[in-house]
Parts: structure tokens; C-alpha cells; sequence
């Protein structure tokens, strides 16, 4: 039966069921601690973590304990271990996660796991007893590297993975680990025997000691458990690393490198400078896993379910991405393309790759590119340099662990191209199914295997991505979410989890008005971030008030007065602008960094000779758009009633966009620009609440332009309620908009549309 529970993560620890200890940071999450406390909770649920900030949803489908929380301190808290629980739902971003666990049903046959317990708690028992002087025969280096071998069990990942395992799997691993250890022969070879011989005969012989020192020494090795730091021995160091290489499954160049490095390093002084340089060198090699972890068979529904569960709407890029999958499993072209998300901040690009490691069961590394400029970020600095690094791509695989895991590389799009050895090459030779089975890093110095990783590559403007670069792409775009679609994530995901984070496990009520409010007068972007982040303001508040004066007020719905009181007055109010726009302002729409926005086009004109000039920021592609429709006015100035002295040949020309700190690019202005001019030369101001995009020829067409759906979310967000769009661009609009879309083929439609001129 599933059960709720908090959820706290122990870093690098584990506690098992029956036993009793205490924990305090750094292996718990100091706030995390602070917010137990608050809650006055008596029973919890923990697990083994490897690193802070591992998504709950990295813990589902993994054994925790569920422990009673004997005392707790500002500094520490006590737990009992009571009995194993599988984790099946884990929510928020902040510890103690709200969590349902399934817990472990203690069948009788499960007794070899309570007696192994039992025999563990035997050995720990024994141990301390050795921390008492009346027991010298214990040697304390022993007891030290028993008790770290069990602390050391505890921590590593395959101590997890044997609690993680059904449990006669795990104890007969562990049984064979402690008789090996303890030296127990065949005929014991049961875990009760190894463990009666250590807790039952604790005065040992010298000889005996000496030898079960060397075996644990020996099983931590076969374990890979051995902490260099119990010996000061450099050259127990250096056969240690010799091992892991040995063990580390290199291939020939590599391997013959290692052993170039170990001869070399074997000969040095351990104070000389490359002594160190070479054995961090040596030492990345045996931490890369050299081979792909066998294959995990991809499973399309899991997909599928995994997409839905974190992710309200979507559908189309959910369809496009299961697509992207089915191609790449019956061996299709896909095999070769990259997927790649993209779109404004805070619309799921991230959580979308998240979800897509999950399915696959592979670990996720993320590598930032953004404001990487040289080549030797991707591709490391050689061992000669002063300080030579590898790369973020090998770096990124030797902290997961795996050669197989889903890379997620952030932000392609603000790679840099400028300078001399520009990392986009680097790039292209990763992303190439041709080229990475060989990649080489030249800190590594020898070429190292990436075609089993699945790289996904996340870019905020896809036209910011090089040419060569997208060729390898396969872009699905995320436009943005319109109110309705925010509403529909916040009510489903955000708020629930959010509320978690706050450590309000039973989520306030808030209603779908209040939700609105937030969202269209509080936040002003494409994805929801910010709405994220507004909900955890107000939730904060009520946390506060909660742990203040109890949970009386924790049942109230959330109205818009609590919302106010909280986050101040309304930010956002934007309506049309009711006393109109002035003559020669026209209403354009643009995608910037952060999605669609709505941008003024202001045009004025003094007498002249028929110059323009344009400020702004524009980029050359825009500045060349205005000299376009300048010319187009000039040709047909007589087609919309401009005549003799109006004409625009007569005057000097400014165009501006306001906003000059950010730069502006693209044709897709051109409606707006002639909209301006037209407006300036027939004395006519524009109407307020019609937006406009679309590049102008000089014949007067309209043409197709990207990003309609982020520019009609923008108009939206801007409370517009009309937007002439390109009529070749109809097919891009999305449903379900609040406004009128008109479709315009000519400069000559736009401006009937505007009221501008009945007659052109
Ligand atoms: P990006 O990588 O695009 O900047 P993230 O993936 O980090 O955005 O998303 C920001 C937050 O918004 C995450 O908590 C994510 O789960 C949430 N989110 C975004 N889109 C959705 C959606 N469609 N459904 C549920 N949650 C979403």
C-alpha cells in the first residue's frame, strides 16, 4: 500500500532498518534540517543520495528506510531505521521532499535479511566495545577499517545497489564480502559465521589480526572502497591506480599511454610539480568508464508516461520527440540527427531531457556552452599547459559515471564563432556519429569512445544557431505557453510541487482566478519561470504564518488580497494604451532571447531631402528592411493618397525602436515600419490594440516570417485584440487564440486593415 512521507536525502550515507544513529551536516541538508524540525514530524523516510540537488525523481523506484525520529536538534537528529520502503513518487526541489513509498512487507523468508542485520549489529557492537581501553587487544587500526569498511559499504553506490537489489541477491554478496574479509574458510562461508567470528572472538592473535587486516585492505581493492587516505604511502597510491587502470577496462592506445604515465610517474620525485599533474592525469583516465553499460531495451511507453507525468500540454513536441525515439530504434536516419529544444527560458527544455534520461534509465550530464568561446573548453588543455584540464564533454561523462548517458548540452546557440579556435567545431566532431567514436580530448591525449552517448542540445534562438550546426539538429521548437496553458501547468505541476518545496505537503487552495491574476499582472514571459518563482513567494508566507500561529489558517483558499499583500502591487497591467498611440507609432511584434515581444516602431519626419535615419539597435537585416519600405512608400506614395508636397522624397526620415540597449534583427518589422509611415504621412494615429508582423518587398508583398506563435502569445500577454499576420503564415496559427488573426497578403490589405487608406 502506498504511503505518504517526507523524504530526506543522506549524502553518501545509508541507514539501515534497525539500526539507530544520529546524522548532521554535511551529510544532511542543513535547511532541510531546520524545516524537519519545524514540522514536528515523528516518522520519515531516507535515502542514499550522491550529490545535493539530485531531482526527487532521480530517487523513485530506489529502497529507502523509513525511520522514526528519536530527537531533534538544531544540529543533529536521531533516526531508528525501521524497515526498507521502495520510493514511488518524490515532488519539489527542496528537502524534505513530499514523497509515497511503498513499504516492504516483512515475509518470513525475508529472515536471512533480519539476521543479517542482526549479525551487522553484532560487528558494530563488537567494534565499539574495542573503543574501550579494557580491550587493547583490539588493534585500532582495525577497528577503524572495519568500521569504515561498513561506513564505506554504506556509502558507495554499490552498497546501494545491493540494498537496491532483492535482498537474498544482496546478502549473498555481502555475506561473501565479510567471510572473504574476516577470513572465514568455505565450510563457514555463511554471513552468521563471519560475523559470530568477529563479534564472538574479539581477542584475537596478533597473526590473526595481521591477516584480517590485509584481506579487508584486499576486499576494499576488490571492492573499489580503498580510501588512499588510510596509508601515507605513496606507492600503495600508485599500485592502487595501477589496479583501477588495470581494471578499468582501457583500450590499447589508452592503455599503453597509463602505462607510459605509471613508468614515468614511478621515477619522479612525488614533490616535483608534474608528479602531480601526471597522477590527476592517470587518475581522470581510471574515473572515464570506458565502455558502454549494457543496453537497457528502450521502452517507447515509459517514454511516453515519463513526458506525461512531469509535463501538462505539449503535445505535439511529446509526439515529435516519441517519434524522434521510434526512428532512432528501427535504425533510421534519425540515428544521425541531434535532437534539439528550442525556445525561451522556463519553457521545459531542461525537465523535457530530464524525462527523457529517466525513460531511458541512463544518467543525464549537462554541459553548459554558453559564453564558451574556446576550443579548448570542450576539448580540454593538454597535459603541458600550466593548468591543463579535460574538457566539459569528458568531464561531464566521468562525473556520471557512464559512457552511455544522455548529455545534455545547454544553450548550443550561444556558443561562441567569433575567435580563432571557436569551439564549434570541437562541436560538430561530438555531435557526428562519423567522427565521435574517436574523440579526442587533448588532456586525455588518446581518443575516447562517445557514440553510445545520447547528446540532446537545448538553444533559446534558433537563428543564433550556426549554419553547419543546425544542419546536424533536429529543432522541435517551444514557443511559449499561452495563459490558458500556464494555468493548466500551474494547477497540475507547479503549484503541488512548489508547495512542497515550502514544506506544505498538503497544497493551499488556489483558484484558477487567483492563478490568472498572478500570472497576467505579477510575471511577463514565454515560459514560467517567474510564475514559479511568485508561487513560492506566496507559499513562503504561508509556511511562515503557519509555523508562527499553527496550521489554522493552512485550509483557507488563497485570494487575491493574499496575493497582493505578498507580492506587492500588480506589475503587469498592460491594456492598450486607452488615450491611443501618437500619430507614426505602430505596434510590431518580434521574438527576443526570452520569446515573442511586443516592440513600438516609432516613425517621425522632418523637411528634407528624402534621408532616413534609424536608431535603436537595429541590426543590418532590419535597417535594410526600413530602406525597403522607405522605397516602397516613395514608388507608390500616389496608390495611398500621398500627393505634392506630403511626398516622402520631401522629407528626412527617423525611425526608432525604443528599448536601444536591446539589439533588434530581423525583416519581420517591415508591416510595422510602412504602418508608421503611412501613419506619419496621412496625419493618422494608429489603433491601439492591433499588433502587426511582416516583411514588406518593394512591390508591396507581405511575406512569411518565423516565430508566429511566440509573437501572438506576446500580443496576447499585451492584451491585443487584433494581428495582422502574413497571410502565408495562417497554417502556423496556433488554436484556441483569444484575438482576431488577420491574414494579409499586401501592404496594400494591411493598410485598409488599419484604416489607413480606403483607397490604395
Ligand atoms: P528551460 O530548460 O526551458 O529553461 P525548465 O525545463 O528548467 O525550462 O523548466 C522550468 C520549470 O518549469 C521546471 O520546473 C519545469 O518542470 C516547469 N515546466 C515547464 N514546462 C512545463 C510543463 N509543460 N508542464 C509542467 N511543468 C513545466
Amino acid at each position: 500500500m502506498a504511503t505518504s512521507t517526507k523524504l530526506l536525502g543522506l549524502l553518501g550515507d545509508v541507514l539501515l532498518p534497525g539500526e539507530t544513529r544520529s546524522f548532521a551536516p554535511p551529510a544532511l541538508d542543513r535547511a532541510a534540517l531546520q524545516r524537519l524540525r519545524l514540522s514536528d514530524t515523528h516518522t520519515i523516510t531516507v535515502v542514499c543520495i550522491t550529490a545535493w540537488g539530485e531531482l526527487p525523481s532521480m530517487v523513485i523506484a530506489r529502497w529507502g528506510t523509513v525511520a522514526e525520529v528519536l530527537q531533534i536538534d538544531e544540529h543533529n537528529v536521531t533516526l531508528r531505521g525501521l524497515q526498507r520502503a521502495c520510493i514511488q513518487t518524490a515532488l519539489g526541489d527542496v528537502q524534505p521532499h513530499a514523497a509515497t513509498i511503498e513499504t516492504e512487507v516483512t515475509h518470513p523468508d525475508n529472515e536471512d535479511h533480519a539476521s543479517w542485520i542482526r549479525g551487522a549489529h553484532r560487528v558494530l557492537a563488537a567494534l565499539d566495545l574495542g573503543a574501550r581501553p579494557s580491550h587493547e587487544g583490539w588493534q585500532p587500526g582495525l577497528r577503524d577499517s572495519l568500521a569504515a569498511l561498513l561506513r564505506s559499504l554504506s556509502e558507495s553506490s554499490r552498497q546501494r545497489e545491493w540494498l537496491d537489489r532483492p535482498i537474498p541477491e544482496g546478502l549473498e554478496a555481502l555475506a561473501e564480502a565479510w567471510s572473504t574479509a574476516l577470513g572465514v574458510k568455505e565450510a563457514e562461508c555463511s554471513l552468521e559465521g563471519a560475523l559470530r567470528k568477529v563479534a564472538e572472538e574479539p581477542k584475537l592473535g596478533k597473526t590473526d589480526r595481521r591477516r584480517l587486516w590485509s584481506q579487508l585492505v584486499g576486499l576494499q581493492r576488490r571492492l573499489d572502497l580503498f580510501d588512499p587516505e588510510f596509508t601515507d604511502n605513496d606507492l600503495e597510491e600508485l599500485s592502487y591506480l595501477e589496479k583501477r587502470l588495470q581494471q578499468g577496462g582501457l583500450p590499447k592506445e589508452a592503455r599503453s599511454a597509463a602505462k607510459r604515465g605509471l613508468r614515468m610517474l614511478r621515477k619522479m620525485e612525488t614533490s616535483n610539480h608534474d608528479y602531480a599533474t601526471m597522477l590527476g592525469h592517470l587518475d581522470f583516465m581510471a574515473r572515464l568508464p570506458w565502455h558502454p553499460d549494457p543496453g537497457v531495451e528502450f521502452d517507447l511507453a515509459a517514454l511516453r508516461r515519463e513526458l506525461d507525468a512531469e509535463h501538462a500540454g505539449l503535445q505535439t513536441i511529446k509526439q515529435r520527440i516519441l517519434e524522434y525515439f521510434a526512428v532512432r530504434q528501427l535504425g533510421g536516419k534519425a540515428k544521425g540527427t541531434v535532437l534539439c529544444l528550442a525556445g525561451p527560458p522556463g519553457t521545459g527544455k531542461t525537465s523535457l531531457a530530464v524525462a527523457i534520461a529517466r525513460a531511458l534509465r541512463k544518467p543525464l550530464a549537462r554541459v553548459a556552452l554558453g559564453g564558451v568561446h574556446d576550443e579548448s573548453e570542450l576539448r580540454g588543455h593538454r597535459l603541458s599547459f600550466v593548468a591543463a584540464a579535460p574538457g566539459r564533454i569528458l568531464r561531464g561523462i566521468a562525473d556520471v559515471g557512464s559512457a552511455s548517458c544522455v548529455m545534455l548540452l545547454d544553450e548550443v546557440d550561444k556558443v561562441g564563432t567569433d575567435r580563432g579556435r571557436s569551439p564549434q567545431a570541437a562541436l560538430l566532431e561530438v555531435l557526428d556519429p562519423q567522427q565521435n567514436e574517436h574523440f579526442r580530448d587533448n588532456y586525455l591525449g588518446v581518443p575516447f569512445d562517445l557514440s553510445d552517448v545520447l547528446f540532446i542540445c537545448t538553444a533559446n534562438r534558433t537563428e543564433d544557431i550556426s549554419g553547419p550546426l543546425r544542419d546536424r539538429l533536429e529543432i522541435l521548437e517551444l514557443e511559449g505557453y499561452s495563459t490558458r496553458e500556464k494555468l493548466a501547468i500551474a494547477s497540475s505541476h507547479l503549484v503541488p510541487r512548489v508547495a512542497a518545496d515550502c514544506g506544505l505537503f498538503v497544497p493551499p487552495e488556489i483558484p484558477a482566478s487567483v492563478l490568472e491574476t498572478i500570472i497576467e499582472q505579477y510575471t511577463r514571459e514565454a515560459g514560467v519561470r517567474e510564475l514559479t518563482r511568485k508561487l513560492g513567494d506566496v507559499f513562503r508566507a504561508r509556511a511562515l504564518e503557519q509555523v508562527t500561529r499553527g496550521s489554522k489558517t493552512a485550509s483557507m483558499a488563497i485570494d487575491v488580497g493574499e496575493v497582493a499583500a505578498r507580492l506587492g502591487p500588480a506589475r503587469y497591467r498592460e491594456r492598450p494604451r486607452v488615450d491611443g498611440l501618437p500619430i507614426g507609432v505602430a505596434t510590431g511584434l518580434g521574438v527576443m532571447g526570452h520569446g515573442g515581444a511586443r516592440l513600438f516602431v516609432e516613425v517621425g519626419r522632418l523637411p528634407g531631402k528624402g534621408e532616413l535615419r534609424l536608431t535603436g539597435r537595429l541590426g543590418e537585416i532590419m535597417r535594410e528592411s526600413a530602406r525597403t519600405v522607405l522605397g516602397h512608400l516613395r514608388l507608390f506614395a500616389a496608390a495611398y493618397g500621398i500627393e505634392g508636397d506630403a511626398s516622402p522624397s520631401n522629407y528626412d526620415w527617423h525611425v526608432h525602436m525604443p528599448e536601444a540597449a536591446i539589439a533588434k534583427e530581423g525583416p519581420s518589422a517591415g508591416v510595422a515600419l510602412l504602418a508608421g509611415m503611412l501613419s506619419v504621412s496621412l496625419g493618422k494615429a494608429l489603433p491601439a490594440s492591433v499588433g502587426m508582423t511582416g516583411e514588406v518587398s518593394l512591390m508591396g508583398d507581405v511575406l512569411a516570417v518565423g516565430g508566429i506563435r511566440a509573437k501572438l502569445l506576446a500580443a496576447e500577454r499585451a492584451g491585443l485584440v487584433r494581428v495582422l499576420i502574413p497571410a502565408e503564415n495562417v497554417a502556423d496559427v496556433p488554436e484556441g487564440m483569444a484575438m482576431e488573426v488577420i491574414p494579409v497578403a499586401s501592404v496594400a490589405e494591411a493598410a485598409r486593415a488599419l484604416g489607413l487608406s480606403g483607397d490604395a
